[in-house]
């Protein structure tokens, strides 16, 4: 069995310590002679799981008790709209406007009430840089400020956190949740579908600081309502098993690198050799991202023609480095580089892109 170097940008690669974990136990989970996923989600085999998730959380992510974990279907795009169902409260929320996700969130936000754009950095049709904190126009009196840390598809990242004085921060961090440490406290809201950096597709992490659940309404239908989750620990109906139980194997992993810090370490050293690959071969690879704003997660460049773009695509999978295809909405090549990848991985890819821009230069 080969295993090919997994750039995919989400659903995307897991560490393959998670993998056999799961491979190894998976028709006799714990001597109980069944696997996992055939377990009640209300015994004590997966209680144990469950509890063990939160916990992994709450130590790597350093979350406080002011805040609460919540596990909900739906993907971040339910996030979308949840946010502002339990949220607005019968105010205006700001939106920074930022990439496909960003818009997709403000558009599901309008639906249900009011919002109004922070900040939009569309320009020639594309995004290629995050607003800076004096850039941002927010109203005191917004219900939440939403911004979307990594946007996935233009390769941009936010490198500071805004500050919206009292209003709740929330954020969507779906591509780069415990890319890093993170101050959670600064956080009204974090939102994150796993099948990025911490797990498979099935399940969404959402972190929300209990005096904001006092704001759902209790007209909203049951499983709409974050309180539901909140007073039933996630478990008000049948929880997908196997996602938070991979989620779990993932975050044994992160703890065993070092937790944030080690995934941090890790990830900028990935970063530094891509994007010093890509400066340094600047007449071959563009990136098209402003310096401030290059994701440390998805990293995006483009070749001087799209018939080499595509050559690039095809002649990397040839040699085990699969994934690397744009967004069909940007084009070029995408490197998404999650926490399971290591600087080892990078550095094959870097290796392929010298030698490809000497052969096709
Ligand atoms: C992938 C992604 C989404 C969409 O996630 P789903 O789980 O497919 O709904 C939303 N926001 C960001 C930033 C993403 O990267």
């Amino acid at each position: 069995m080969t295993r090919v170097i997994n750039f995919n940008p989400g659903p995307a690669a897991l560490p393959l310590p998670a993998l056999e974990a799961a491979r190894d136990e998976l028709l006799d989970y714990q001597g109980t002679g069944m696997s996992i996923m055939e377990h009640s989600h209300r015994g004590a085999d997966y209680e144990a799981v469950h509890a063990e998730t939160k916990a992994l959380l709450t130590e790597l992510l350093g979350i406080p008790d002011t805040h609460q974990i919540l596990f909900i279907q739906g993907g971040a795009t339910m996030q979308f709209a949840m946010v502002p169902m339990n949220l607005l409260a019968g105010k205006s929320a700001d939106y920074a406007i930022t990439g496909t996700w960003a818009e997709g969130a403000f558009k599901e936000a309008k639906l249900v009430g009011q919002a109004r754009e922070a900040a939009n950095t569309k320009k020639d049709g594309s995004y290629t840089r995050v607003p800076t904190q004096a850039e941002l126009q927010l109203d005191p009196d917004a219900a939440y400020f939403h911004y979307t840390t990594n946007n996935t598809i233009y390769g941009t990242q936010y490198h500071y956190v805004p500050e919206t004085g009292n209003v709740p921060l929330v954020a969507d961090m779906s591509s780069d949740i415990l890319w890093k440490p993170m101050d959670i406290a600064k956080y009204g809201l974090i939102y994150a579908g796993a099948q990025k950096n911490i797990g498979i597709a099935g399940i969404t992490l959402v972190i929300i600081r209990k005096d904001l659940l006092e704001r759902s309404p209790k007209t909203l239908p049951k499983l709409l309502r974050y309180t539901t989750y909140a007073e039933n620990d996630s478990l008000q109906n049948t929880i997908p098993t196997f996602p938070i139980y991979m989620m779990r194997n993932v975050l044994r992993w992160v703890k065993s690198e070092g937790g944030a810090a080690g995934m941090e370490k890790r990830n900028r050293a990935k970063a530094e050799m891509l994007y010093r690959c890509i400066d340094e071969n600047a007449s071959f690879y563009r990136g098209p991202v402003e310096k401030d704003s290059r994701s440390t997660m998805t990293p995006v460049f483009r070749l001087p023609t799209e018939d080499l773009e595509k050559k690039f695509v095809s002649d990397a999978k040839k040699q085990g480095l699969v994934g690397l295809k744009g967004h069909r909405s940007a084009g070029g090549i995408r490197a998404s580089i999650y926490n399971a990848l290591g600087p080892s991985d990078v550095e094959k890819l870097v290796a392929f892109m010298v030698e490809f821009a000497k052969a096709n230069g």
